[in-house]
Order: C-alpha cells, then structure tokens, then sequence
C-alpha cells in the first residue's frame, strides 16, 4: 500500500468535525512554532488560549516530566497531594472562600456548575428552582448541556435533540433582568466573550447585576474558560471585575496545554460524596501542570510583568486599528484577549490566510472578528516579529 501523507491519514482516519489547516507543525518555543519544514511562525493563538505560559516552558516541562516519573495517575478515591495544592493555590490566588472539583474541559466545569446550581435550587427553595439564564452570542461548551446553555441558535441543531430543558437566553445584560422569574435558579455569564466576537461587558453593569442577582438569591455563574488564568490581566476576569460570583468555571490556561477544568465554588456544601465525580478530573499530572503553571505566573503579575505585556501588545493592536480602518471597523477585548472587529467575514478569513503564509498564527471569532490570544508569557520580540509579520500579511488585502 502506498504511504499516505499526513492529510490523508487524517481524512481518512480522524472524524472531520474541524476545518482545519493542514501545517504540521513539530516543536514550539515560547510564542515561536516550527512546522517540518522549518518555517517558524509567532504564535498570537495559544492553543486558543491553552498556552499560557507559551511552548516548551522549561518550568512546567519539568514538573511534568517528574510527576510522570512518580505517579500520573491515581484515581479520585485516593488523596491526590499536586490536587489539594492547586485548590488552594487557586483560591488564595482568587481571594475567594471557595471549593474547587477538578474536570477535564471547559464544557465538563461548566456542567458541574450547571449540576451545583441545580442542586442548590432543588435543596433550598420549596418550588425546586431549575432555570439557567445565559447571554446570545456566548459560548459554554459542546456537551448536550453546555451546547444547550450556548446562547447561539446555530448550535441548536435537531440534530442532536431532544436537549435538556431550562435554558433560555437574553440579548443583553439588560434584559436578563427582565428574564428572571421564581424558578430562576442561576445566571451563567462570561465576562469576555470569546468565541462570540471577544466582547467584554462593562464594570459598572456586571457588578450591578451581581448586587441584584444576591438580593433576589440567584446564583451568578461566571465562565472564566478562557478569561481565566491571568488572561484579563488579573488571576480572574471576576477579580478585574471586582464582583463575587457564587460560581466560577476554568479550563483553558489552567494545565498550560495539559487537559484540565476545574469548578470553583462559595457554596462548598451543595455536593456530596456520590453527587459528582470524574476518573480523569485533577489527576497528578494535570494539577502538578497546574501548580507550574501558577508558579510561573504569579510572579509575572506580581512584578507588573503581565501588566507591561498587555500594554504593549495592546499599543501595537491600537496602531493597526487605526492605521487600517479599510479593513477594520475597530479594536475589542482586553488584556491578552483581544480582536480586530474585521470590516466584513471575507477580510477576516482573508487576514487569517495570509497570516498564516507569512508566519503569524491568529484566530477567528464571532462573524468578522480576528482574534489575538497570545500566551501569557509572550516576549517583547515575538510581539514585535508577530505585528511585523501582521502588517505585511494585510499589506494586499
Ligand atoms: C473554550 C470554552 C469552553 C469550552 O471548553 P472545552 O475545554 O472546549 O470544553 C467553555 N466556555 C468558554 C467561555 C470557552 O471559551
């Protein structure tokens, strides 16, 4: 039989739920990725917000390469040390008196959440509050549920019907208000919205809502999937917010590429032992990733490092959202969680694509957004190269 190419394999192989790009990329390097050829490329992508301490941190290498030479895996019916270290690295981090499960995605914390809320409605009040209120444009995962509690109708598809019931979705912050009612059990928000465009909410509203969701004792979910991890420049996306959610979900950048999710909490005694679990969920190798991960960073915010990045990258986008008003109507986002919102869908697949050729990974959200989601840990010269690089890319278009 006749070697297949890489492509081929994959066709012919792998289910083709993904467009993808074909690039076969072999090594990466802080924010610099090589493909087989050689050809290197600034990565402005990160795994869509999975590297947040960039490619190749020797820092989390080495503690995943010793925890591998310890122990990987034990299962949840075993006290996990790297587990109850992370939980408390990531409350104490948070400022927070919560609880952490530990999941393996974004969508399997957001299920968890999903399952305390419930839980809490069914314990606490007498007419067994049950409905979860999400925002249109949001995205909260690819579960049956989390699909469902998604606020983009393009995910409802017959398809995969029946869904689970009580979800419902508002245009605005506004409106939610409006939306609540006495079997309202939860708000399930993200503070950002990523793949919805990366749109961030204003201060004054969230924190407005968070106050009125207290008084009428509905819960406030906050999606930090992907704000999460120092993204927004904070350790959480609540903490720039300064508000106080009953729940918080995390995945993304937790693990630095290394599958994790993780639910964090205040209602710490809604679960009980039976209620929730996961073999997978803040196994050794996962949290021991973690803890490097938080390791790493910490200190980076704590020194103002975290901060000047942002600053920087942030100057660089303004100027090309200025300078290139044919192509784009404008800047969005925050922190290291920014968009270019394109003039219209074909100059935002047309900057993607040259990008590409010209060595610069970028990403795509919402209709016409291009997203930039570098690592956390990006240096000044890959900023630099990677805007260079940017500008040649439109240069045609
Ligand atoms: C990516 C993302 C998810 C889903 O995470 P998975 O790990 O892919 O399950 C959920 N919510 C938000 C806000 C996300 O960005």
């Amino acid at each position: 039989m006749e070697k297949m190419n890489l492509e081929q394999q994959d066709k012919q192989y792998v289910l083709q739920t993904y467009a993808r790009d074909y690039t076969n990329f072999v090594k990466g390097v802080g924010s610099t990725l090589y493909d087989e050829n050689g050809k290197d490329y600034i990565d402005f992508a990160s795994g869509i917000a999975v590297n947040s301490v960039g490619h190749n941190h020797p820092k989390l290498v080495e503690a995943i390469c010793n925890q591998a030479k310890n122990i990987i895996h034990i299962s949840n019916l075993q006290v996990i040390e790297p587990q109850a270290k992370l939980a408390q690295r990531m409350v104490e981090l948070s400022g927070y008196d919560m609880g952490v499960f530990f999941a393996n995605s974004g969508a399997e914390a957001n299920e968890g959440a999903i399952k305390i809320a419930r839980k809490y409605g069914e314990t606490k009040f007498e007419n067994k509050r049950y409905k979860v209120i999400t925002l249109e444009h949001s995205f909260h995962g690819r579960t049956i549920t989390t699909v469902k509690a998604t606020g983009q109708e393009s995910f409802h598809t017959p398809n995969f019907s029946p869904y689970p019931e009580g979800f419902s979705y508002e245009k605005s912050i506004e409106d939610v208000y409006k939306a609540i009612d006495d079997e309202t059990v939860a708000v399930l928000i993200e503070l950002v919205q990523g793949e919805g465009g990366v749109q961030p909410f204003e201060k004054e509203e969230i924190q407005q809502l968070a106050k009125h969701l207290k008084e009428k004792g509905v819960l406030l979910i906050v999606d930090e999937v992907q704000t999460g991890v120092y993204r927004t420049g904070e350790f959480l996306a609540s903490n720039l917010y300064e508000i106080e959610p009953d729940i918080i979900t995390l995945a993304k950048g937790l693990g630095g590429g290394v599958p994790i999710g993780a639910v964090m909490t205040k209602h710490k005694d809604v679960l009980v032992a039976g209620d929730h679990g996961s073999t997978f969920g803040g196994n050794y190798l996962s949290t021991a990733a973690g803890l490097a991960v938080l390791d790493i960073l910490y200190p980076l915010y704590d020194d103002g490092t975290i901060d000047e990045t942002l600053v920087y990258f942030s100057q660089k986008l303004n100027k090309m959202a200025e300078k290139y008003t044919h192509l784009f109507e404008k800047e969005v986002g925050l922190g290291l969680m920014r968009g270019l919102r394109a003039q219209s869908a074909e100059v935002q697949a047309g900057v993607i694509k040259n990008c590409m050729a010209e060595g610069l990974i970028v990403l795509k959200a919402g209709r016409n957004t291009v997203r930039f989601l570098p690592s956390i840990t990006i240096s000044k010269n890959e900023i630099d190269e990677g805007f260079k690089r940017f500008e040649k890319a439109i240069s045609s278009l």
